[in-house]
């Protein structure tokens, strides 16, 4: 693919091979220099505030909404409505019937989160000492915007391994509580996960007009219900490493993630004497997921949500209360209907998410190897190919940058998400097709990737400005070759 197509490209629009002969500056062929701007010119228009104020008041209710169909409907996502709407049920009777706060989920969840910082500020990586292969302990990130380049402790997989371990300790032996105490408690929990997720955005937000960590890479648009969705500080952080972005992205919602799916399995196991294999199926794949997010901890550094994002409501609601609630959906259905798939079924759907896994990773793979190495690596056996893109950030200063057209990256510009998709429609097809609500997770993520594939390319646009038009012109297709 790269060896044909982009070398016709190649000739058509100035780009270079590793070996060949690169541009000095950046400047492109026949061009007056025109850097791209990056991070500063945020201009909110109506559009983007209308759906801002939509989202930060209907998103709570979203997730209420599933997790109650499941505790009072059985998962069905339609007779709530119908019941509503023939005058059955009112909000309010749904709203009474829904089990509310109690002291032993904020227990259960304040030793959970406390767990968490604990592992993450107090226990440096040895995992990548005894792991080969692994890239954890202190990592750089990107350049922000502002210029700067901030450090990371890399410990997320051993958390995990710790979590885990300790999970298993106590349900194969020592039996402080039961393996369904997620489960058990999972309403009570949602409204504690909603505490935190607001406290910590909203202290993210007063942070940033009192005490920021990095004032130059603060971003103010302006608009205060913006401000307090998308966030003002770029990395906030308390002392030097308590990293707010890299901690609630990853724990305590991630690794929260896996262990919610066994409390389903256990959940099921208790209530019917059995686990289905649409339940192992379920936790199998999303388990390849959590595992591969935290392998590569140290390349989520450099991933759009550390690298980009500024850290408001959108990540720490959303990583507190949306990912763990939403993202569990399906284990939760099997706890309600417990579906047992034929050989073939399993297999399909073993496929595609194996399939869909495999087209993330490697696409992944590829760029992260591309920037890693500048380009001095192989893809698919040769040489790379790529556009040779510059930009200034905020201090005026330029940086110069490369866009890979090799290999998954020459095919679409975001194969990496196509293959996202393939795999979430995999756990969805997991809980047969009994109800809507397990394929909301599809539907999600579809809206979720597809807007934000426009947000990135926008954001590439301003950072690279000719440049990137210059690249879409030899990668026109996003997600799908030839279709879009
Ligand atoms: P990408 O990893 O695709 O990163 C996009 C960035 O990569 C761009 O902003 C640009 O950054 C750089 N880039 C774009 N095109 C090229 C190119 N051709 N060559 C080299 N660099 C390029 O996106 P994300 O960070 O959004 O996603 C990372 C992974 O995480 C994806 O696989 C996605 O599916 C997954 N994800 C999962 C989510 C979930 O909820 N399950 C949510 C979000 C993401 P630069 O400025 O450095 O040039």
């Amino acid at each position: 693919m790269e060896g044909r197509g982009a070398t016709a490209a190649t000739k058509s629009a100035g780009l270079n091979k590793r070996h060949g002969k690169a541009s000095s500056n950046g400047v492109r062929a026949g061009g007056k220099e025109e850097l791209g701007k990056w991070g500063r010119a945020w201009e909110v228009d109506w559009f983007s505030l209308m759906g801002v104020i939509l989202l930060l008041c209907l998103a709570p209710f979203i997730v209420f909404f599933f997790i109650m169909a499941c505790d009072q409907y059985q998962c069905s996502v339609t007779q709530p409505l119908l019941e509503v709407y023939s005058g059955k049920a009112t909000l309010m009777s749904i709203w009474t019937r829904a089990p509310s706060f109690s002291w032993t989920s904020a227990k259960i969840y304040a030793a959970w989160v406390s767990f968490q910082v604990f592992l993450y500020v107090c226990v440096p990586d040895i995992a990548h000492k005894v792991l080969p292969g692994y890239v954890g302990g202190v990592q750089e990130g990107a350049h922000t915007p502002a210029g700067l380049i901030n450090k990371y402790e890399i410990n997320g997989l051993q958390s995990w391994i710790i979590t885990h371990f300790l999970w298993f300790a106590n349900a194969y032996y020592f039996n402080w509580f039961s393996p369904t105490i997620i489960f058990d408690n999972w309403i009570p929990l949602l409204w504690c996960t909603n505490i935190l997720g607001y406290a910590v955005s909203t202290f993210t937000f007063v942070k940033a007009y009192l005490f920021p960590t990095n004032p130059e890479d603060c971003k103010f648009t302006g608009n205060l219900f913006y401000n307090y969705m998308m966030g003002i500080e770029f990395n906030p952080r308390i002392g030097k490493w308590f990293d707010f972005k890299l901690f609630f992205n990853g724990r305590p919602g991630i690794v929260a993630w896996t262990l919610i799916n066994l409390s389903y399995a256990a959940k099921q196991q208790e209530l019917y004497g059995e686990v289905t294999n649409s339940m192992v199926l379920v936790n199998l794949l999303q388990a390849i997921y959590v595992l591969d997010f935290f392998w590569n901890e140290a390349w989520y550094l450099k991933t759009i949500d550390i690298c980009h994002d500024h850290f408001g409501w959108y990540l720490g609601w959303g990583d507190c209360v949306w990912l763990p609630f939403l993202y569990t959906l399906q284990g939760l259905y099997l706890v309600y209907h417990p579906v047992q798939l034929s050989t073939m079924h399993v297999a399909v759907v073993l496929i595609l998410g194996l399939a869909g896994y495999y087209l993330f990773r490697a696409a992944n793979h590829q760029k992260d190897l591309f920037r890693r190495t500048n380009g001095n690596c192989t893809i698919w056996g040769h040489d790379p190919v790529y556009v040779e893109c510059t930009y200034s950030s905020a201090d005026g200063k330029k940086h110069h940058s490369k866009l890979l057209i090799s290999g998954f990256w020459g095919m679409a510009r975001h194969l990496n998400y196509t293959g996202d998709l393939m795999g979430s429609l995999a756990y969805c097809l997991a809980c047969g097709g009994g109800h809507l609500l397990p394929y909301f997770y599809i539907v999600y993520m579809t809206i979720l990737l597809v807007h934000r594939c426009i947000r990135d390319e926008h954001r590439c646009h301003s950072k690279y400005g000719k440049d990137w038009t210059r690249y879409t012109a030899v990668v026109p297709y996003r997600l799908l070759p030839g279709i879009f």
